[in-house]
């Protein structure tokens, strides 16, 4: 017991250091995202996250857009509580029965122009959710989908690389 106490005292901490955010490369995505959104709707873009049934992998990912590294509402992007504020839906998740309503009277409350993002494996064709009881499928089995955005999670630049190329297909 005393020896391990000793060592305790002279060891190195067992944690290591964050990686880094990659700040120039995340500079250039978040102001590429924002002059393409200026260009097309004239102002900032705003985006209503949509949760059908994920793990909450994909939204730990989501939500880090927001946080002091990614801070993306610094190039005019803004999460917005109502769908009768949105852009665009980023729909996360494989769609549950309990959640297909929900999401579909989503989209309709969300007004035109608007665009559907599918977010992750789940998203995209229910990944890991597969086959089970509880799930209604893909969200492009039960809304239109613009563009889907793979990974398990996907990161917080894929999401942006993938909102940039919305945009790009959207101004087309
Ligand atoms: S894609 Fe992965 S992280 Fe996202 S909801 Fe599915 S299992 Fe969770």
């Amino acid at each position: 017991m005393r020896t391990l106490l000793l060592r305790s005292l002279f060891m190195r901490p067992a944690t290591t250091a964050a990686p880094a955010a990659g700040a120039a490369a995340l500079e250039e995505l978040g102001r590429t995202l924002e002059a393409r959104a200026r260009k097309l709707f004239g102002r900032s873009l705003a985006i209503r996250e949509v949760d059908a049934g994920s793990c909450n992998g994909c939204e730990l990912e989501i939500h880090a857009l927001n946080n002091p590294v990614y801070d993306v509402e610094r190039f005019g992007v803004r999460f917005v509580a109502s769908p009768r504020h949105a852009d665009v839906l980023l729909v996360t998740g494989p769609v549950t029965h309990n959640m297909k309503v929900a999401l579909e009277r989503t989209y309709a409350a969300t007004p035109d122009p608007k665009w559907v993002v599918a977010v992750g494996d789940c998203g995209c064709g229910c990944g890991v959710f597969a086959g089970s009881y509880a799930v209604a499928g893909g969200v492009d089995q039960v809304i239109p989908v613009d563009l889907h955005i793979p990974g398990c999670p996907p990161r917080p630049a894929a999401l942006l690389e993938g909102l940039i190329a919305l945009m790009d297909k959207a101004a087309a």
